[in-house]
């Protein structure tokens, strides 16, 4: 049996004929850029998070840039946040001119530790910028209070988190802004790119709004330098579609965790994902793969290998598997603060230690609502056999 990591095609499937017919009626309506399908999914989206304004834009990456500016955050200013992430988290930071300042994770629920948060401040933070990674929320009552504290701004990267909750609050609304995506592989996700920012404050989501569209408050008067991050109202159209769906795709999230959880409780070498409270959104399974003996004694002669013996441990355990028809993904392999693009910044090896064990330990394991008892069992029996099987090589 075949398991892919994530799959798109049977919720096209589900979907069928009305999503044919929402996109075609954006192709045939000539209003491609605009329209009501925009302001419905913005109303709609709002409504789901219990928060005042939505504002769709291109991407989750411009959302974050956005949220950035519209907060007056650039040159001079630091932003704290999480190297264990996707590279646009810090990548938007920098975007606005600002500087991304990384603290470690927390090792039980990889997000960022908020005790160290305090000790990073210096009189040039602005702004914390928490991630909600892998569907799974940051404290936001204690982050939030911090912030205030303090003085600064929250910006919630809530890419990975659409439906995640804090306290029983969605992520997104306890900021001063929450930037969301829409990639085809997050919770909701359209059939191509796009993004939204949420916020209480009407100023601010006017202030969004102007800078999606070229710092134009009215036609043709442009007040500032903005950018061109319109949602596509093709992809709008797929979003209504898809919105009124993703509680019931978050309970099937919900179901396939918890079966992983039961399912692979005792097996060695593997730490799985503490799984919270039901706010966790599961985006991602992601566990650890832990390099003891009998593992490092499994990999292949060193000589030429490359990276730690975590990751080749790790490196291993994805090969089995996809051997085994079991295909895995590594979010992350390199932290952000050791990518050839950060070498700027001067950090080393070693300075955030948390973060770059765990790039070497993760493994994401098939995950989507519609992945199959049956496809969970083969996932499940595999990592069982592929690990048992490396114990008894040392035993023999
Ligand atoms: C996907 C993602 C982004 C960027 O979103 P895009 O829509 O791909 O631009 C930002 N931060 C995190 C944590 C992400 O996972």
């Amino acid at each position: 049996m075949q398991v892919p990591p994530f799959s798109l095609s049977a919720q096209i499937e589900t979907l069928g004929s009305e999503l044919d017919a929402a996109v075609l009626e954006v192709v045939r309506s000539g209003q491609y850029i605009g329209g009501p399908a925009i302001g419905r999914f913005e109303s709609a989206f709002a409504a789901s998070l219990d928060v005042a304004h939505a504002v769709g834009c291109n991407s989750g990456t411009d959302a974050l840039i956005l949220g950035l500016r519209a907060l007056g955050i650039g040159p001079g200013d630091e932003v704290i946040t999480s190297s264990f992430s996707f590279f646009a988290t810090a990548e938007a930071i920098s975007a606005v001119g600002a500087r991304p300042v990384f603290v470690d994770v927390d090792p039980t629920t990889y997000l960022m530790d908020l005790e160290r948060v305090e000790a990073a401040i210096t009189p040039a933070t602005r702004a914390l910028m928490p991630v909600h990674l892998f569907g799974r929320a940051v404290p936001m009552d204690r982050l939030c209070s911090l912030a205030r504290r303090r003085g600064l701004r929250v910006i919630e990267d809530c890419a990975q988190a659409s439906g995640a909750r804090w306290d029983g609050r969605a992520v997104g609304t306890w900021g001063d802004v929450g930037c969301f995506s829409f990639f085809p592989t997050k919770n909701l996700g359209a059939a191509g790119d796009g993004g939204a920012v949420t916020c209480s404050d009407p100023e601010l989501a006017r202030s969004v709004r102007e800078l999606a569209v070229h710092g134009m408050p009215r036609r043709y008067l442009h007040t500032r330098l903005g950018y061109n991050s319109r949602l596509d109202t093709v992809q709008a159209a797929v979003l209504n579609v898809k919105l009124p769906r993703l509680r019931q795709w978050l309970q099937q999230r919900r179901a396939v965790a918890l079966r992983y959880l039961d399912a692979l409780r005792d097996i060695p070498n593997l730490t799985l994902p503490d799984p919270g409270d039901s706010g966790h959104s599961w985006n991602q399974f992601v566990v650890r793969v832990r390099a003891t003996p009998d593992l490092i004694d499994r990999l292949p002669s060193a000589g030429d290998a490359a990276g730690s013996i975590a990751a080749r441990c790790r490196d291993w355990l994805q090969q089995q598997l996809r051997d085994a028809g079991i295909n895995t993904i590594i979010y992350y392999p390199i932290p952000i603060h050791l990518q050839p693009a950060y070498s700027g910044l001067g950090l080393e090896r070693g300075c955030l230690p948390v973060t770059e064990l765990l790039t070497d330990e993760v493994l994401s394991l098939p995950m989507f609502p519609e992945l199959t008892a049956e496809q969970q069992q083969a996932v499940c029996d595999s990592l069982r056999r592929i690990l048992s099987d490396a114990m008894a090589g040392v035993r023999s």
